[in-house]
C-alpha cells in the first residue's frame, strides 16, 4: 500500500528546484510514475514530499546543432524521442532502441530522464547512451554540473544525483565520421526488459581499415551500465576477424558481473554478453566501414 505523503506540483523549473531545496530531508521527484510508483505501491520508497515535475515545459525538449549534438530534455517522454524527424537523421540508433522499450503506453507516459534516474541497470537508455559519450546536466537551485553519464550511475537503484538536485538534460554529442553504433538487447517477451543488452560504437581509422576508437557498454550484467574497457582495448588499433570477435567477446563475459535472478543465471548472462559482444561489434564494424 502507498504510505501518505505531501503531493507538490512544480509549473516551472525554478519552482521545482526550491521545491527539492526546502524539502531535501525527504523528498522523491516523480516524472511520469512508470517506475517509481511502482517502488511506491511495493513501499520500497516512501517519500514524505512527492514532487511533480511532469508539467514543466522547461524539461521537455529536443534540440539539435550540427556543432554542438543532441540535447534533450529530461522530462521529454520516450514516445517523442522515437517519433522525432531529428533523432531519426542524425541517431537512428537511439529511435531503434525506443521502439524496443516497453510498451506505446509507457513511453507515452514515461521519460528519458526518469529512466536514468531510476538507475536500472537493465534500462535501455543507459548503454546506448554511454557508447555515445553523452553527458548529464544536473541542476540545483544557484547551480548545475555537467557529468559524463558514465560517472551518473553509482549501483544499482543508485545515482550521483544529490537530494535536492534534478536531472535536467541528457546532452550527446555529434557523432564523429567513419562512426557506427549499434545496440540490441536479449529478451525473452518482446519489448520487456532486457536479460542484457549491449551497445557498441567503432570509430574507423581514416583508411577505413582499423578501428581507432571503440567503446562497449554491457546493460543488465552489472549493478550499472558497464563499459568493457579490455574488451574494447583488444580491438582498437586492429582490423577486425574472427578470431578478435571470438577474444572479444570472450573479454566481455568476463569483465562483467551479473546476478543470477529469475530471469536468468550468472552464466547465462555471461553466455549471452559473450554472444551479443560479438554481434555488436560485428554489426558496428561492417556499418562503420561502409561509411565515407
Ligand atoms: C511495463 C513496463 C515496462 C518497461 N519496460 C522497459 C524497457 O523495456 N526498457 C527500459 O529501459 N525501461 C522500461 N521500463 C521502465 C520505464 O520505461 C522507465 O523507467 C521510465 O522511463 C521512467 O520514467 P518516468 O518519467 O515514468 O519516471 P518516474 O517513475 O517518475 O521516476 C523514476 C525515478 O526517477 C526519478 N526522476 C524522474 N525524473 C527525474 C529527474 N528529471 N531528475 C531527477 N530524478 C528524476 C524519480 O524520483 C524516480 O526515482 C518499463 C516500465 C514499465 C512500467
Amino acid at each position: 500500500m502507498i504510505r501518505d505523503f505531501n503531493y507538490r506540483k512544480a509549473s516551472s523549473l525554478n519552482e521545482a528546484l526550491s521545491l527539492l531545496e526546502k524539502h531535501k530531508e525527504d523528498n522523491k521527484i516523480i516524472c511520469g510514475g512508470q517506475s517509481l510508483l511502482i517502488l511506491m505501491r511495493q513501499a520500497l520508497v516512501a517519500p514524505k514530499n512527492l514532487i511533480d515535475i511532469k508539467s514543466v515545459k522547461e524539461l521537455s525538449y529536443i534540440d539539435f546543432s550540427p556543432k554542438t549534438g543532441l540535447k534533450i530534455g529530461a522530462a521529454t517522454p520516450h514516445r517523442d524521442i522515437e517519433k522525432s524527424p531529428l533523432i531519426k537523421k542524425h541517431y537512428p540508433v537511439l529511435i531503434a532502441m525506443e521502439e524496443n522499450l516497453a510498451s506505446v503506453q509507457t513511453r507515452n507516459w514515461g521519460t528519458i530522464g526518469g529512466n536514468l534516474a531510476h538507475g536500472d541497470p537493465a534500462g535501455d537508455p543507459g548503454p546506448i547512451l554511454i557508447a555515445l559519450n553523452a553527458t548529464v546536466k544536473i541542476a540545483k537551485l544557484g547551480g548545475e554540473r555537467i557529468l559524463p553519464l558514465e560517472e551518473f550511475f553509482i549501483d544499482i537503484f543508485e545515482t550521483a544525483l544529490e537530494t535536492e538536485e534534478l536531472l535536467q538534460e541528457i546532452q550527446i554529442p555529434v557523432i564523429l565520421p567513419k562512426t557506427a553504433v549499434a545496440y540490441e538487447k536479449f529478451n525473452i517477451i518482446k519489448n520487456h526488459q532486457g536479460i542484457v543488452s549491449v551497445a557498441v560504437s567503432i570509430t574507423m581509422d581514416d583508411d577505413s581499415i582499423q578501428c581507432k576508437e571503440v567503446r562497449i557498454v554491457l546493460g543488465a550484467a552489472a549493478s550499472t551500465p558497464l563499459r568493457a574497457k579490455e574488451a574494447e582495448q583488444m580491438l582498437t588499433g586492429k582490423k577486425i576477424n574472427t578470431k578478435l570477435l571470438e577474444e572479444a567477446g570472450k573479454k566481455a563475459s568476463e569483465e562483467c558481473d551479473p546476478v543470477s535472478d529469475i530471469h536468468a543465471t550468472e552464466t547465462y548472462r555471461r553466455l549471452l554478453i559473450k554472444a551479443l559482444t560479438k554481434k555488436m561489434v560485428r554489426k558496428a564494424w561492417e556499418q562503420a566501414k561502409a561509411l565515407n
